[in-house]
């Protein structure tokens, strides 16, 4: 229970509407997507000023309260979870859409944006956002570049922080820090728009992001190639790439994730196919043309036994929900659902493919795979019951497995869903130790309390 003083504090800042300490109030708060045990925080506040969040870093700071930014919570990898208790700072209220401009092509918005809505803005002005995490109908655009989300486009149009053009944040004792601009060049100071991405709410408090705007392809076409067998989809990956053709999505599915999605929602999908790619060329109407044209005859000669070409914007809409469906339809079939993000290069794909399969059958587990396979960013799905203590040891041991093999392939512990607390124990596998120490010592210059978002990332070794 927070104290009555303390909750005075914050009711000064936001008003006594926006201070929440009630069980039932701190419960809702206390986990995010993530598998991670919950820990419920003392106190929530809701800002409705951006200037507000400056006073919260700074009345926290002073109390020695950790302070856990909150945008929509969808993060898998235990980011919002207040692991040390402490204040929970929700920015749902602050999403303002401060400036669209249609000549230097940038935003300026405040943290709470919702992602797909700000797409819509975007799009509404004839303008592209291309950045489309799974969850963007709810994730805001704080908590995109809190985690540098990643989504379908990333192959072809890069993730958030390709479009991170500026940022101000409220340093630990509440002051406001600007860096980048509204121009497409600025190498003023230190690139603290980059330290910023990925920072996960253990640097600084988002206040304002400046995005950058691009215009949107004139056309696109979107395919599906059926295989029956998975080595052969996983190299037409590597072949559509080596034949210089970029597609804007590039996505895979495996056997058991077409059968669920199909039971999920009677997509008419083919149930006997071992693998499934979904490709989407975009571009001027002469060139998406002429790749989906080459794209289709690489699937062909790769074995494809099929390859559907969306017939019309209907037919485009079902192809994409379906892969959208992928996740929520796994996630309907067991209590608990693991998907990791251990990204390879993509050649390693078919190498990936053969070693979950192995991963599965020596620790007896479900896994489904899909997942963005031209970023080599694979989502193979663990579904289990976390209340079966037996099963729960061999999912923990998988998961290790994947790391291993991932990082062996010269891949990465996350392509998009971040560290938080669910992988810092791994970090030192993939860098070295002199990365963490200088990690710990610019967190500890910046954080010296360690106030901000701690047990995540680097400040989860920190204790
Ligand atoms: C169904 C589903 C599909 C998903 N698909 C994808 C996908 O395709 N690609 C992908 O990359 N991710 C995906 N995710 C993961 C998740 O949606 C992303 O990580 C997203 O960016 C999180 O946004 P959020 O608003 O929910 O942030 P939250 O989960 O609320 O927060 C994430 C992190 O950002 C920090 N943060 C939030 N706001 C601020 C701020 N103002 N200042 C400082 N720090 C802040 C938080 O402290 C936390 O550490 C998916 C998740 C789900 C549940």
């Amino acid at each position: 229970m927070a104290d009555k003083a303390l909750l005075q504090e914050f009711e000064a800042v936001v008003g006594a509407d926006n201070v929440m300490s009630a069980e039932s109030d701190t419960h809702a708060y206390s986990y995010d997507a993530a598998v991670l045990d919950s820990v419920a925080p003392a106190v929530v506040v809701r800002p409705t000023e951006t200037e507000q969040l400056g006073q919260i870093t700074a009345l926290c700071n002073k109390h020695g309260l950790p302070l856990t930014v909150r945008g929509a919570g969808t993060n898998l990898s235990g980011g919002t979870i207040p692991s040390k208790g402490g204040v929970v700072v929700l920015t749902g209220a602050l999403n303002k859409v401060i400036e669209l401009n249609t000549d230097d092509l940038y935003a300026i918005v405040q943290p709470g944006v919702v992602t797909a809505k700000f797409a819509a803005d975007v799009a509404a002005k004839g303008l592209f956002y291309p950045p489309d995490p799974g969850s963007q109908a709810v994730s805001t655009l704080g908590g995109n570049v809190a985690e540098n989300a990643g989504g379908l486009r990333g192959l072809k149009y890069g993730v958030t922080k390709d479009y991170l053009m500026g940022i101000s944040f409220f340093d630990v004792d509440g002051n406001l820090v600007k860096s980048g601009s509204r121009t497409v060049k600025c190498v003023t100071g230190y690139n603290l728009p980059g330290l910023m991405t990925a920072s996960e709410g253990t640097l600084g408090v988002f206040n304002e992001l400046t995005l950058k705007l691009i215009p949107p392809p004139q056309a696109a076409q979107s395919m599906m190639a059926v295989f029956d067998d998975v080595q052969a989809a996983s190299k037409t990956v590597s072949a559509i790439i080596a034949a210089k053709i970029l597609p804007a999505t590039l996505e895979f599915m495996d056997n058991f994730t077409i059968r669920t999605v199909d039971n999920f929602r009677k997509a008419g999908l083919p149930t006997d196919a071992a693998a499934l790619l979904l490709i989407e060329v975009d571009g001027h109407p002469a060139q998406v043309a002429e790749e989906a044209e080459k794209v289709e005859k690489i699937c062909s000669e790769h074995g494809a036994r099929s390859v559907d070409v969306a017939r019309d914007a209907d037919h485009r809409a079902k192809v994409w929900q379906a892969r959208r469906d992928a996740l929520p339809a796994l996630a309907n079939l067991k209590p608990t659902c693991v998907l990791e993000d251990a990204t390879v290069p993509r050649s390693k794909i078919p190498a990936m493919m053969q070693a979950l399969d192995r991963i599965s059958k020596e620790f007896k587990l479900t896994i489904g795979t899909f997942g963005h396979a031209g970023d080599g960013n694979l989502h193979p799905t663990i579904l289990t019951d976390k209340r079966n203590h037996d099963e729960w040891v061999r999912v923990e041991k998988a998961i290790d497995a994947i790391f291993d093999e991932a990082l062996a392939m010269g891949g990465t512990l996350s392509g998009e869903h971040g560290i938080g607390m669910a992988k810092a124990k791994y970090m030192e596998q993939e860098t070295s130790r002199a990365t963490i120490e200088f990690s710990r010592r610019m967190k500890k210059s910046l954080d010296p309390k360690g106030i901000l978002n701690p047990g995540k990332i680097i400040s989860a070794l920190l204790d």
